[in-house]
């Protein structure tokens, strides 16, 4: 089954299963993009998936991380906002080849100077979204100006359809934090030039998703135009991007090495929802 039909067949597996979907926008190529709304209540995790088109284990882990959610965040206790891919178009290019890009297919082939998109990690064209958003946009150290496989800004601060539908949706629902799955080193990014308390409670939540995946926590370094980084530049909220997959892991991650990231992770949303509000309260809201 090609990547595109497993994913609107799961999709319609976690409606059945009991799971609100909501259509958050279109991809360049105008496939909807979903997220699924499980638990109720505070705290609020919206968690996205698949951002980056290689890093499509992320995408997989997304649906183990569904299948648990459903199974134990029925009776409250708090809200996951759950986008398991984001960058649908270029996950399609990754797993389904060049054919599912439709007309796109000769300048993506001519962007990517091949036809092997098996390292591709930008959307359907050759924007890198992680690297789009309006975020101290254009001031990261590997980003590019023209289009093609990865690191490409865009024209202008939030240019695609796919960040656009994340931003807008994002404030839709105000979460109280954010986690972003991304391949591979198994690190924690948690850091966007916070100031005051915000800096602490930040690092003192990041340290607990570390010590639930045992990966370490790490300062993000000259990154710049992310999603997380612009959650905590215009909504001050604690935002993390989560690196799954060892770092001798060749990309693209291959389906073996899910059990072994599932296990990892597999108490992070449980450890979140218990420990958030005792370390929300230690620190004064600005
Ligand atoms: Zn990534």
């Amino acid at each position: 089954m090609s990547f595109l039909e497993g994913y609107e067949e799961n999709c319609a597996r976690f409606v059945r299963a009991g799971a609100e979907i909501v259509e958050i926008g279109k991809t360049f190529l105008g496939r909807s993009i979903y997220a699924f709304e499980i638990g109720c209540g505070a705290p609020k995790i919206l968690a996205q998936y698949a951002i980056h088109a290689r890093e499509h284990i992320t995408y997989f882990l997304a649906l183990k991380h569904l299948e648990q959610l459903l199974a134990t965040l029925k009776f409250g206790g708090g809200t996951v906002y759950l986008i398991p891919v984001v960058n649908i178009d270029g996950v399609a290019l990754c797993l389904d080849g060049v054919d599912s890009a439709g007309e796109s297919a000769d300048n993506l082939i001519e962007l990517n100077r091949g036809t092997d998109f098996s390292l591709w990690k930008a959307n359907a064209r050759g924007v890198d979204l992680n690297v789009n958003f309006d975020a101290r946009w254009g001031s990261g150290a590997k980003n590019v100006t023209s289009a093609g496989p990865e690191n490409y800004v865009g024209s202008s601060p939030n240019s695609e359809p796919e960040t656009m539908a994340l931003i807008e949706f994002t404030k839709s629902i105000s979460p109280n934090i954010t986690l972003s799955f991304h391949a591979k080193g198994e690190v924690v990014y948690w850091d966007f030039h916070q100031t005051g308390p915000a800096y602490f409670r930040d690092k003192r939540l990041g340290r607990i998703i570390a010590e639930s995946t045992g990966y370490r926590l790490l300062s993000s370094g000259k990154s710049a135009g992310g999603y997380k980084d612009w959650c905590i530049q215009n909504l001050g909220i604690p935002s993390y991007t989560i690196e799954v997959g060892a770092e001798n892991l060749t990309h693209p991650i291959g389906q073996e090495h899910l059990p072994q990231i599932y296990y990892k992770t597999g108490t992070l949303y449980q450890d979140i929802l218990n420990q958030f509000n005792k370390i929300i309260n230690t620190f004064p809201q600005k």
